[in-house]
């Protein structure tokens, strides 16, 4: 059976071709046709051998996803990609000012259970590999014509529990060797999960990429209520972890915050954010997220005065604080959801 030859990060896939007899420099060569160049037909890699290329497409395979449906709206596209095994991951490209951003997911659905999440409703049904996740962006990249900017790991799943392959797909991403993306472009967003956030700030290649919390309430019991993992997670020992990550000059932990009605929205949740960063206060900024309603969830969008109020109580407070609507969402829906309709029809 061929394997995939975006599993391998360049150093791996330079041993890889020293075991199939070739040199470490064709791995690099192999290396730039498909990140840099873009191109997926081993046949085409004309400054290798004849001989090494034939082998390669007898050995190799590029991509493991199928794109099966694109949504667009004025601000994103949704794509709707199938797995080998049949299934189904959602990635978004968003349209910046002057630049494309991609919304990359790491696993196939998610057991994090938030309560406000579509993605939620199904569990976890497996983890992507690196490859899996590396095609989101070669093959929209390639829809679209034009570089990506910027990566977000924050489409389905929770990255960092698929460290490994998410490491790797980073690697990737961040290597002069491969898509050679800047570090700073790069965030990956974690519910926080305590241990492999311990790990991340101690990896050379992770802890350079911007960290996002998915946070979303200011005390135990309400995170609690909302993201069950904080039950083994505890908001504490996650803030303390949060205020000790090492961190280069200038940057910051973004804190995500998804505002929900009547549920974490008012004044007195924002002066409990307040407490709970403590004077920690220039080492992270919040982006609040209005809640998008979704069919299945039985939540709702609060009023935007309360979200203005929110704002400005975190800005007074000294915290800086920035509301950001989701994009594409009157197309798409909440998170998970386009999946989820596919699903129901097929
Ligand atoms: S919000 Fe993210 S971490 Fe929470 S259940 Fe959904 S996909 Fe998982």
């Amino acid at each position: 059976m061929k394997e995939f030859l975006t599993n391998y990060a360049p150093k791996e896939l330079e041993r890889k071709f020293e075991e199939l007899g070739f040199e470490p420099y064709r791995a690099r060569q192999a290396l730039k046709w498909v990140y840099a160049k873009g191109v997926d037909d081993f046949s085409l890699m004309t400054d290798l051998p004849k001989e090494a290329r034939a082998k390669l497409a007898e050995r190799f395979e590029l991509h493991p996803l199928e794109l099966v449906e694109k949504v667009e709206a004025p601000d994103a596209v949704k794509y709707l990609f199938k797995t080998r095994d049949g299934h189904l991951v959602e990635t978004v490209l968003l349209k910046e000012r002057d630049h494309y951003t991609l919304c990359v997911s790491s696993q196939v659905g998610c057991n994090v259970g938030c309560s406000f999440c579509a993605t939620a409703l199904d569990g976890l049904l497996r983890n992507l590999s690196t490859a899996e996740i590396v095609d989101q962006y070669l093959q929209v990249r390639k829809d679209l014509g034009e570089p990506i900017r910027n990566v977000v790991f924050m489409g389905m799943g929770e990255p960092l529990a698929n460290y490994e392959n998410v490491r790797r797909a980073v690697e990737l991403m961040v290597s002069p060797k491969a898509l050679n993306l800047s570090k700073r472009r790069i965030t990956v967003s974690t519910s926080g999960i305590i241990a492999p956030l311990k790990k991340m700030a101690k990896d050379p290649v992770m802890k350079e990429v911007n960290l996002a919390v998915s946070l979303n309430a200011p005390t135990q019991e309400k995170r609690e209520a909302l993201m069950p993992l904080t039950r083994l997670n505890p908001l504490p020992e996650l803030m303390k972890v949060l205020k000790e990550y090492p961190l280069s000059p200038y940057r910051r932990i973004t804190l995500e915050y998804v505002l929900i009605k009547d549920v974490n929205d008012s004044v007195q949740d924002a002066k409990e954010l307040l407490k709970l960063v403590g004077k920690h206060k220039k080492k992270f900024k919040v982006n609040l997220i209005p809640f998008n309603p979704s069919p299945e969830l039985p939540y709702e969008r609060p009023p935007l005065e309360r979200v203005m109020a929110f704002q400005k109580t975190l800005w007074e407070g000294g915290l800086s604080a920035f509301v950001r609507f989701s994009k594409g969402a009157e197309v798409f829906g909440a998170c998970g959801q386009l999946r989820a309709k596919r699903k129901v029809c097929m």
